[in-house]
């Protein structure tokens, strides 16, 4: 079994209580790492080296830092079939996903705010008399909190710009996935990052999470994970007035319109609605169908969804691996309980999947379709975060935006119509951060991402990473 530990001043250590947390594969349901169980006193050591490393690393010229975080992705890069199976190990998500999505995704996070670093300029204005300049200053030490379900890739989304821009970094992985992160750690020690410039604390939310966001030498947190707890992070941080990112929760629509490129959109929306099992805060959850289009796309999505394998997660073939604990699967089981109780028509799914062999103990749910259900349910209402869908049929472009935008969330929709002027219409009014057209989880990362509503507060990636990560001085040169 694999004991991780945590990076503390270019040091891997255990928590100084040394209490232990334990890791399941949610594969095989077996125990496979323990991680520390870290505490107030761990993190108040990570956030003292990070701290001390602070000065030397924002005064480093960007070439130098730049090239820190080069030789982290080159690293990372070397060992990308290790870090694969870790993260499908930790996380139970198919092997092929993680080996081609995650951990190439982790490694571009930090060329790209490397070479971002590389090109980033302050602005000058000058007048008669006078030289305005502006300049974007490290905040100094910023905490990075991230959720499980694409754990490496959205912890390098969060280190890699505070760190580019001159902070240096006190992050707390998800206990539920940690392995990654320590890989992480290993090769930060390992490239002889200076000492405090990134600290990786493991541990849970409610100890070592509130602990780091609580600390007044912390000046950010960029959160990734539920509303809920981006709510009791904000409660903690905002009264320090900390700048705070919060990507949340989704409860993501597919509006799709009869005049559709129908198979591009029914391929795509399989993949939307069940890839990594639904654990992705982009998954469309809710179908919107035009009334016309129903019964055929019904039909065709009941099919799709039945023929997809759900397998051990090792297996190339695999499309549905495990979800990711057994507690996940409990709740994914009683939203189902909830959907029926209101009502819903399970057309296929609904259950959990049992298997044998190496994964007959692990986490398995059959990818699921529910239909019968209004806007305002439980089941339309409640983020699920697994393989489960509901289908709502519309008859008209106003009632489609009105069931789209009944939702406390606000993080993404794809929207599925050759009708441009409708696509134009809907942009403006669908109440979400990131809007698709014939499309979904396209993006360049120089573009800003983050929802709106319940889903999210602030932006990340691109350019506003950097300046989520910098205070900002306006200095005036006069005569
Ligand atoms: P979670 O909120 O339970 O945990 C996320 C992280 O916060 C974990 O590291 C956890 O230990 C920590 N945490 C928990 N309580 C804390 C506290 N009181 N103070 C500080 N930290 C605390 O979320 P999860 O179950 O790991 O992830 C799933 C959720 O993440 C879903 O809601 C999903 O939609 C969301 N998510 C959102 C995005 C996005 O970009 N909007 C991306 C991925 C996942």
């Amino acid at each position: 079994m694999t004991r991780i530990l945590n990076l503390i001043n270019g040091q891997l250590l255990p928590a100084s209580g040394d209490q232990w947390l334990t890791s399941i594969n949610p594969a095989t349901g077996q125990a496979h790492a323990e991680l520390p169980d870290s505490d107030a006193a761990d993190m108040q050591q990570a956030v003292a080296a990070a701290v001390a490393a602070a000065p030397a690393w924002r005064q480093l010229d960007p070439e130098t830092r730049a090239d820190w975080l080069f030789r982290l992705a080159d690293a990372l890069e070397a060992r990308q079939d290790t870090l694969a199976r870790a993260e499908c190990d930790d996380n139970g998500k198919p092997l092929w996903l993680a080996a081609s999505v995650d951990i190439p995704r982790a490694v571009q996070n930090f060329r790209f705010f490397a070479a971002g670093l590389l090109h980033r300029s302050s602005t000058a204005h000058l007048r008669p008399g006078f030289l305005n300049v502006t300049l974007q200053q490290p905040l100094g030490v910023g905490g990075c909190i991230s959720p499980w379900n694409l754990p490496l890739y959205l912890l390098s989304w969060k280190i890699a710009p505070a760190l580019a821009a001159g902070n240096t970094v006190v992050a707390k992985p998800s206990e539920i996935t940690p392995l990654t992160a320590f890989l992480l750690s290993s090769i930060a020690q390992e490239i002889e990052l200076p000492a405090g410039v990134l600290n990786l604390v493991h541990g849970t939310g409610p100890r070592v999470g509130e602990a780091l966001c609580a600390h007044p030498d912390v000046k950010g947190i960029s959160f990734t994970g539920s509303t809920a707890t981006g709510a009791a992070i904000a409660r903690v941080a905002a009264p320090q007035f900390k700048k705070l990112s919060l990507e949340m929760g989704g409860k993501n629509a597919a509006i799709i319109f009869a005049d559709c490129d129908y198979e591009r959109m029914l391929a795509e929306v399989l993949r939307s609605s069940f890839s990594n099992q639904g654990q992705i805060c982009l998954c469309t959850s809710r179908l919107l169908i035009e009334r016309s289009l129903y019964e055929r796309l019904r039909a065709d999505l009941v099919a799709g969804v039945q023929a997809l394998r759900v397998g051990d997660p090792l297996e190339a073939s695999t499309q549905q691996g495990a979800v990711v604990s057994a507690a996940h699967q409990q709740k994914i089981l009683s939203c189902l309980a909830t959907a029926r109780a209101e009502g819903a028509r399970v057309l296929c799914g609904g259950a959990t999947v049992s298997l044998s062999g190496r994964c007959a103990d692990g986490y398995f749910v059959a990818p699921t379709v529910l239909e019968g259900l209004g806007p305002q349910s439980q089941t339309n209402q409640t983020e699920i975060f697994g393989p489960v869908i509901t289908l709502q049929p519309f008859e008209s472009e106003a009632e489609a935006l009105q069931l789209a935008n009944a939702s406390p969330y606000g993080l993404a929709c794809s929207i599925w119509t050759q009708n441009l002027p409708q696509a134009q219409r809907l942009s403006q009014q669908v109440e979400a951060g990131l809007i698709w057209f014939n499309s979904w989880m396209k993006r360049d990362l120089r573009t800003p991402f983050g929802g709106i509503k319940q889903s999210g507060l602030g932006h990340e990636g691109g350019w506003q990473a950097f300046e989520f990560w910098s205070e900002t001085r306006n200095v005036c040169w006069a005569d």
